[in-house]
């Protein structure tokens, strides 16, 4: 089976055609430009080819990956009927989805319902669905959203104490994100543990990060709130911070609630500790070269990450399991280190020769620690790829 994954934003494209079985990645690519004038990025195994195409719409940049899809020199299919379905990544789900869906009039109205909750990429999402049903009117096509793994989190985790009416009228309430990458991981440590009961805790530690607390397969809790700005400080995001924070600043320099968002959501985080970089390996590098900034952007990271999962601890009355993923949790020895120190209280404990691992799956934990401890690399877009074809299959 063949499944075209697809993750549209507001002005780019990425693409996979993977067999969900096997996990096989025929080809990937990127569309940028959308709307400005158009650029494709195609990459068949190490093979790449970058070619500037008009894409006016999302329609265009669908149809030239359909189109490349099967050219001659770098396609990798003779026709689109070698495409089964297509499964979208779609940001907010709401509460109106705690699972993926199989895309008809009614699930398209539903996405539009919860555009208020995420105005940016809902949007987005829709164009590349609405494109492919313009370009591939009779493929079936699922949506997986970002919010549904969370669904499970008990009223305790997921309502803010604010007045009910926001809740009620609104829908204001903890919804978390990269659920795709937690449901991901909490499957692969049921394969790991080989049974279904056990207590996780998943540090997706990327640009974005969040964390999850996940009891048999089952989201418990989750540090991403309304938006993906609240949690651990990350890339660019402050993480959790105290709301009259944003009152004094708006006061204080006349921002606009929306120009001071922008700030806490693109300016702050590990750019804005640092005042150098948002990305991990700046800051290891500058902290290496004695930056004081940027080792104190890694240290609140790992710090404000530890005191996580030391709550999700709680949460859980415990953890069998702790795991690492995306860029930073995968890539990161010296930051799994530093979170895992603050650990040691509760028995963790890592292996220093193996934590040198990067991007593998396995245990990092010594034979001594109490809570196992993974690198588990994710794939998102073989979960969308899997919970489409499942979907599909019926
Ligand atoms: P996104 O949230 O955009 O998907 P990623 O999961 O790709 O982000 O993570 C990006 C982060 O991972 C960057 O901060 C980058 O520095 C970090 N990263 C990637 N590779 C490494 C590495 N080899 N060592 C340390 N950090 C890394």
């Amino acid at each position: 089976m063949n499944v075209l994954v697809i993750n549209a934003g507001s002005s780019s494209l990425k693409y996979q055609l993977m067999n969900p079985e096997t996990g096989d990645v025929t080809a990937k690519g990127l569309c940028e430009r959308i709307y400005i004038d158009g650029r494709l990025t195609h990459k068949v195994g190490d093979k790449k080819v970058v070619k500037d195409i008009p894409m006016p719409t999302h329609s265009e940049a669908i149809a030239a990956v359909l189109e490349i899809l099967q050219d001659p020199e770098h396609g990798v299919i003779k026709s689109v009927d070698e495409i089964d379905a297509v499964g979208h990544r779609v940001l907010h789900g709401g509460m109106k989805f705690s699972d993926s869906c199989i895309i008809d009039d009614a699930c398209i109205k539903a996405i539009e319902e919860c555009i208020p909750l995420g105005p940016l990429h809902n949007p987005a999402n829709l164009m590349g669905i609405r494109a492919c049903q313009a370009v591939m009117p009779t493929k079936p096509q699922v949506a997986v959203f970002d919010t549904a793994f969370h669904m499970t989190m008990p009223p305790k985790a997921y309502r803010y104490a604010i007045p009910t009416e926001y809740y009620e009228n609104d829908d204001i309430r903890r919804y978390g994100f990269h659920g795709t990458s937690h449901k991901y991981i909490a499957r692969r440590v049921a394969s790991i543990l080989g049974k279904k009961e056990f207590k996780l805790v998943n540090c997706h530690l990327g640009n974005g990060s969040s964390l999850s607390a996940v009891k048999d397969g089952k989201c418990m809790d989750t540090s991403m709130g309304l938006s993906p700005l609240a949690g651990v400080p990350m890339g660019t995001r402050s993480g959790d911070i105290d709301a009259c924070v944003v009152q004094f600043i708006c006061n204080k320099y006349g921002m606009s609630v929306d120009e001071c968002l922008n700030m806490l959501n693109k300016k702050s985080g590990m750019l804005g500790i640092s005042g150098v970089s948002s990305d991990f390996r700046d800051l290891e590098q500058g902290s290496a070269d004695g930056n004081e900034n940027c080792t104190l952007a890694l240290e609140k990271f790992c710090y404000e990450v530890a005191k996580y999962v030391g709550s999700y601890a709680a949460a859980l009355n415990g953890i069998d399991i702790l795991t690492f993923t995306a860029g930073v949790g995968e890539n990161g020895p010296d930051t799994r280190q530093m979170i895992c120190d603050y650990l040691a209280f509760m028995g963790v404990k890592l292996d220093p020769e193996k934590n040198k691992i990067r991007g593998k799956e396995m245990m990092i934990s010594a034979p001594d620690s109490k809570v196992q401890v993974w690198v588990v690399p994710t794939n998102e877009e073989l979960m969308i790829a899997q919970d489409t074809a499942e979907l599909v299959n019926g």
